[in-house]
């Protein structure tokens, strides 16, 4: 049955045009635009049949993206995109790195959504400080519209600091705003309570999931990442982009054994060079290590919606 299932990928990834899968996006629940029914039915027009939901450090979004997916036939692998920082052999905390964890049906187990919590918590002191040092900067920006660009409930994102900015007239754009105060090290920059990458990887693979190093091309130091996230556990890495493979760090992945996955990390933005949700193509033999990896759960019910198509 596994060499039919990956034969009947392969026939979906052949057909004419058709996107089957995204494992990489993120809704209002984070720092997306859109909602999760709004962001499931957006992929549904686009092709996806198979959508993984990654918002950044809470996987509240699932049940809705599940119930609206229903509808359309369509299958969620609930996800999550965690905050972590690599932690360096001389134990110093260093840059930020985004950990991809993929579960089966239920969700992931208590122990990580406790650390979740922990860094989401951690996100209402960073933007404060993002604030304060914006504040010194001579750019005030009103916390009240942070939280406001969050939304209810919704742990603040450097995205949501940079909407500020723009209302304030303090610069026009989200990414003038990135490149200007916001981005990794940046005048206005502050750090969170980001994981240790390794023990990420650990906890996921604990709690049953699939850990993938998540854009190693935006990674200062990627060797170092990612030979120490093997060692910890790590199952894949995204190599693949709207412009097809990237060598370096395919090549990365094939030596150190990694699945080479991608999604198109779509936030609905609206800015011209986003990359839509399903526009990322991942190879049917990919995706089939993927899913046989996670659990022979995902195999078969990936199987039975697309044979349903
Ligand atoms: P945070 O998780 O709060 O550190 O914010 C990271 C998020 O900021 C990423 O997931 C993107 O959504 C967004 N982001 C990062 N760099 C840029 C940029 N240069 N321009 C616009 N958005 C960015
Ligand atoms: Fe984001
Ligand atoms: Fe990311
Ligand atoms: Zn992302």
């Amino acid at each position: 049955s596994d060499c039919l299932a990956l034969s009947c990928l392969e026939a979906w990834s052949r057909c004419d045009g058709a996107v089957l899968v995204d494992l990489h996006c993120h809704t209002t629940c984070s720092d997306g635009l859109l909602s999760p029914p709004a962001l499931v039915e957006r992929a549904h027009k686009r092709g996806v049949k198979v959508l993984a939901l990654t918002d950044h450090d809470t996987m509240a979004g699932v049940p809705a993206a599940i119930a609206a997916a229903r509808s359309y036939g369509m299958r969620i692998i609930p996800g999550v995109e965690i905050s972590c920082r690599y932690l360096s052999s001389s134990g110093e905390m260093g840059e930020l790195v985004h950990v991809l964890a993929y579960y089966g049906c239920c969700g992931p187990a208590q122990g990580l959504e406790e650390r979740l919590a922990h860094i989401r918590e951690g996100r209402y002191a960073r933007a404060r400080s993002m604030v304060d040092k914006l504040r010194d900067l001579k750019k005030p920006v009103r916390w009240e519209s942070v939280l406001e660009f969050a939304g209810d409930g919704v742990a603040p994102g450097r995205p949501h600091v940079a909407r500020a900015l723009v209302q304030a007239g303090h610069v026009s754009s989200v990414g003038e705003a990135f490149h200007k105060y916001l981005h990794d090290g940046g005048p206005a920059y502050s750090n969170g309570s980001e994981l240790p990458a390794g023990e990420a990887v650990e906890l996921i693979r604990e709690t049953g999931g699939i850990a993938v190093l998540a854009h190693p091309w935006s990674l200062k130091n990627p060797l170092d990442v990612v030979k120490q996230l093997k060692d910890a556990g790590l199952h894949g890495m995204e190599v693949y982009k709207s412009s097809g493979r990237d060598k370096a760090f395919a090549d990365l992945a094939d030596a150190y054994h990694l699945v080479k996955l991608g999604g198109s990390d779509f936030h609905g933005t609206g800015a011209a060079d986003e990359t839509d949700l399903g526009k990322v193509e991942v190879p049917a033999k990919a995706l089939h290590e993927f899913l046989r990896a996670g659990d022979p759960v995902w195999l078969d019910s990936v199987m039975s919606i697309l044979s349903s198509f």
